[in-house]
């Protein structure tokens, strides 16, 4: 981009206006985005330098300064680190970072928006909602280009043009608002940076316009190397966000500190809500990795086994090479013993985190639950005690998850859990297949989650009790020598309609059967027994593969008075047409039952008018 001015585009307008008026609930933080920022960059300078040490020979030691200057009304955050070229700062400064974010921008809903736009990287806008205008003085480390500044409203355009400045760094100067005065006064200025910014690992220093640059404000000790007891209120939470660039608060934290085989401190966040970018494939909040206090590697992804990686953090060990790149990560013997030990931890932490009383854990999983159950399909080493951790939603109370280990094995069908899988769990609890397990008191657990079709099966390994769906052809195995009796006898009494029934369905039923499970409803159509299930089918055409249908089976509730009438249709005048009728309206009604469109909606609305109109 040439120098010159330039006009913010659309989305970035739209995006400082919500910085400036909405994102932060208090203009304070404005400092500590800054004075992240400046840390990031000294982070950067110090790990390019590994490699290229001429980098650093020009080298002061890394520092922040906070410049208040009342003559000016102005207030300047400059930093030693990496610095920025030309480009770089209309790049940085003057565009949003992921190209989706200004797609997502275009769609968003303001009330929804700021909360959203916190997560993207636009802390350094926050600067316009005390500076009237802002200027950047910046020059690259290990570049030839000279220094260069930008400079903005923060309303419609920015300009970009050569300038001065010894060494390379950043000097964010700011133009303080009429009614901002307060960012002047040095107690202030010492108070937020102590409340926010206090565990960088970089010392930020008060200079005054004439005097040389202070002690350090902050203890500059990072917050992982730090015992938990000498944390001050708050500074789990204000660390997270400068991690997450989130504006939330985590839902829980983790410091841990290993020694032995090999050393590590660990300071670990689960969010409290499950980001929207989530959904992407690549979501991948990462780990950053230190090594003697420089930071080797940000976001680094494969620490943790993938199902965790929604959990973040920070971790730093002396055993890491502090030229490792990410490939070599993979290979490193170190950073395997560490990720095996770091997951030991993170398991321990969620076992304790699931003992908690309150709802703390029910919320937890209800935004992260899909990924526990990804762990359990794919981490074999893991899997006992995955399966320790998984909640599920029950029929007597589908608001509420409960602990699966903690069902209790001595209801109605002893130490068996039955299920029932679908889209949405409120329809499964009021679905006919739960109306004699409801009968009999037993506890049905509601499995909607996208891979909950393929849990059930895995579950029933993990915790040696059988899983019993409910929304499956009926096998002999489930049912009580009580209930196979009424069954037997029933099937007896009915076998001549239920073979008419069949044969007169044809091929769009593969049996017809009597079923010991309903309750008040006439009829309902299940899978059968050999069909791979929803979860399976979905997976599949995911991958584009076609599998056969497999038709389902009719189960008839046999003290029902629609089965009662077609029985005496069948022995008193079964060819006149209407016990066919009948017999395609119990079909499709147990279609309808099961959550399933009808098969052919214009003859069934026929047949229901022709029903009604005779009077059957
Ligand atoms: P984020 O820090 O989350 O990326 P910001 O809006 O705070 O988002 O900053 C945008 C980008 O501007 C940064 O990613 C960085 O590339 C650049 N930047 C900001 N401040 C500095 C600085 N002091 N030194 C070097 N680069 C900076
Ligand atoms: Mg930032």
């Amino acid at each position: 981009m040439p120098a010159g001015s330039h006009r913010f585009r659309t989305e970035t307008r739209r995006l400082l206006d919500i910085v400036v008026n909405s994102l932060y609930s208090h203009p304070d933080v404005f400092l500590r985005e800054l004075v992240s920022n400046a840390s990031d960059a000294l982070d950067r300078l110090r790990f390019e330098a590994l490699t290229d040490p001429g980098l650093a020979a020009g080298g002061s030691e890394p520092e922040i300064l906070v410049r208040p200057d009342a003559a000016s009304g102005t207030l300047t955050v400059s930093d030693n680190g990496i610095g920025m070229t030309a480009d770089e700062l209309s790049r940085n400064l003057g565009t949003i970072a992921g190209s989706g974010t200004g797609r997502f921008l275009e769609g968003a809903d303001p009330a929804s928006a700021p909360e959203l736009i916190g997560r993207f990287g636009v802390g350094f806008y926050s600067a316009f909602m005390v500076a009237g205008r802002v200027e950047v003085v910046s020059r690259r480390a290990g570049s030839d280009e000279p220094a260069a500044r930008w400079e903005s409203d923060g309303r419609e355009s920015f300009t970009v043009e050569e300038a001065e400045r010894t060494g390379s760094g950043t000097d964010v100067i700011l133009h303080l608002k009429d009614g901002m005065e307060e960012y002047l006064d040095p107690d202030r200025l010492g108070g937020i940076v102590r409340a926010y910014s206090d565990y960088l690992p970089h010392p930020v220093r008060l200079a005054m316009p004439d005097g040389p640059g202070g002690g350090a404000l902050n203890s500059g000790t990072p917050l992982w190397l730090t015992p938990e007891k000498d944390v001050r209120d708050g500074g789990y939470e204000d660390f997270y966000r400068h991690l997450s660039g989130s504006p939330d608060e985590p839902f829980s934290h983790l410091s841990c500190h290993a020694e032995g085989a090999v050393e590590f401190h660990a300071l670990l966040f689960i969010p409290s809500k499950r980001p929207f970018e989530a959904l992407m494939p690549d979501w991948h909040p990462g780990i950053d990795l230190y090594s003697r206090r420089i930071r080797i590697l940000q976001a680094c992804p494969d620490l943790l086994p993938n199902w965790l990686r929604f959990v973040g953090g920070v971790v730093e060990s002396p055993d890491l090479p502090l030229n490792i790149s990410r490939e070599m990560l993979q290979q490193s013997q170190a950073s395997r013993t560490i990720g095996r030990a770091l997951t030991r931890k993170v398991l321990d932490w969620l076992a304790r985190l699931s003992g908690g009383d309150g709802d703390g854990y029910a919320s937890f999983f209800t935004e992260f639950g899909d990924f526990l159950k990804e762990g359990l399909l794919s981490d074999a080493e893991n899997r006992d005690e995955i399966a320790t951790l998984l909640m599920t939603w029950t029929a007597s109370d589908p608001d509420r998850p409960v602990l699966v280990k903690d069902l209790p094995s001595d209801g109605p069908g002893g130490g068996s859990l039955y299920y029932v899988t679908g889209p949405d769990r409120k329809s499964l609890a009021a679905s006919p297949h739960l109306e004699a397990a409801r009968r009999a008191g037993a506890e049905v657990l509601l499995l909607d989650g996208p891979l909950d079709g393929l849990i059930a099966p895995v579950l029933s390994s993990v915790l040696g009790r059988r899983l019993i769906a409910l929304d499956r052809e009926e096998a002999d195995a489930d049912l009580s020598d009580e209930e196979k009796r009424k069954r037997d006898e029933a099937s007896a009494r009915l076998s001549g309609l239920l073979e008419f029934m069949k044969d007169s369905l044809g091929g769009i039923v593969g049996d017809v059967r009597v079923s010991t499970r309903l309750d008040r409803s006439p009829c309902v159509v299940v899978p059968g027994r050999n069909d791979p299930g929803d979860a399976f089918r979905g997976m599949m055409k995911a991958m584009r593969r076609e599998i056969d249908e497999v038709p389902g089976i009719l189960e008839i509730n046999p003290d029902h008075g629609l089965t009662r009438y077609m029985m005496e249709l069948f022995e008193t005048s079964r060819s006149d047409g209407r016990l066919a009728r009948c017999v395609r309206l119990v079909h499709q009604t147990g279609l309808i039952l099961a959550g399933s469109p009808p098969t052919d909606p214009a003859s069934f609305a026929e047949d229901v008018s022709a029903a009604v109109l005779e009077g059957h």
